[in-house]
């Protein structure tokens, strides 16, 4: 892909490992788990414990929430990081949390493990210059209506800053379908494998939007060479106060954990027949940087 410089496969191959707190995205597959967002100290610490006991390595949140309506609930700001950092202290889980303003960047940061840069703040590039300036680790989903280019371009922005520790999140995209509330791309794996170095998750909560769409498009994304998932679990979805059609419960996410873990197994043995079709690919494109030119291009 043209342009591509430091987000770019590199010509060994290797791909990124990035290391938060133990989790090793990109190297062990990776389950960040927890509500939409965060709505009372009693919702998210019940919630934290929940996933935690599922099996979850990381605790998601969001605190601001970019909302359709400007009426819908908004987050709860300064509160809400206060409560997961209460969170993480009770279960030990690395926070990912939401930042959607470059003013708050270092100050949520302090709060956040990771950082995420929502869909609608993809092409936000003042945004992305900052929090790559903040050196934290980013997880950038996807843009609504963004392809793969443009999505790798908007890594490349936060890569350029000297921020290595990018992971991406397939949230799937806007199409003529409106079954789903999104159309989750699963070909986007292979397709990012193939062209980037950088961990990739896949969030089939936003993605589909219905409940029992998530476990499936989950096995689906792992099967298909997914780094990990990011996955809203709610102590009580039906009360959310957002995205409450498509919130697991802590028994379904159980659920959906023993099922990963089994499928886990099965994806093992599927590589010991051999990696032929997923090694052998037409890319990765044009600019293939090397170990070394990486290095230099971030020093
Ligand atoms: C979220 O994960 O909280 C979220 C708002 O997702 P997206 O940016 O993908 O819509
Ligand atoms: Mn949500």
């Amino acid at each position: 892909m043209k342009n591509l410089k430091l987000a770019a496969a590199r010509a060994d191959l290797t791909r990124s490992i990035i290391e938060v707190d133990g989790v090793r995205i990109g190297a062990d597959f990776t389950v960040i788990a927890g509500p939409c967002s965060v709505e009372s100290e009693s919702q998210t610490i019940k919630t934290a414990i929940a996933v935690k006991e599922a099996g979850a390595h990381m605790l998601r949140g969001g605190a601001f929430k970019p909302r359709t309506s400007p009426y819908a609930f908004q987050g709860l700001g300064l509160k809400g990081l206060k409560i997961l950092d209460k969170a993480k202290k009770e279960t030990g889980l690395p926070i990912v949390t939401e930042v959607v303003d470059t003013r708050d960047v270092s100050w949520v940061g302090e709060y956040a493990d990771v950082l995420q840069i929502g869909a609608r703040n993809m092409q936000n590039f003042s945004l992305l210059r900052e929090v790559g300036k903040s050196g934290k680790p980013i997880l950038l989903k996807r843009g609504m209506y963004s392809t793969i280019e443009e999505w790798l371009n908007c890594a490349e922005y936060i890569l350029a800053e000297g921020n290595l520790n990018v992971i991406l999140c397939e949230r799937g995209i806007r199409t003529f379908e409106t079954y789903t509330r999104n159309t989750l791309d699963l070909s986007m794996i292979p397709a990012v494998r193939a062209e980037s170095h950088l961990p990739i998750l896949v969030d089939p909560s936003h993605g589909t939007g219905i409940l029992s769409m998530v476990e499936p498009m989950s096995l689906a994304a792992l099967v298909a060479g997914a780094d990990g998932l990011e996955i809203e679990v709610h102590i009580d979805p039906s009360c959310a106060l957002s995205d409450k059609d498509q919130q697991l419960s802590p028994g379904q996410f159980k659920i959906l954990m023993q099922k990963l873990k089994r499928a886990r197994e099965f994806v093992a043995e599927l590589a010991e027949i051999g990696n032929d079709t997923f090694q052998k690919k037409e890319g990765p494109s044009k600019s293939t940087v090397s170990e070394k030119a990486f290095a230099d291009a971030v020093d």
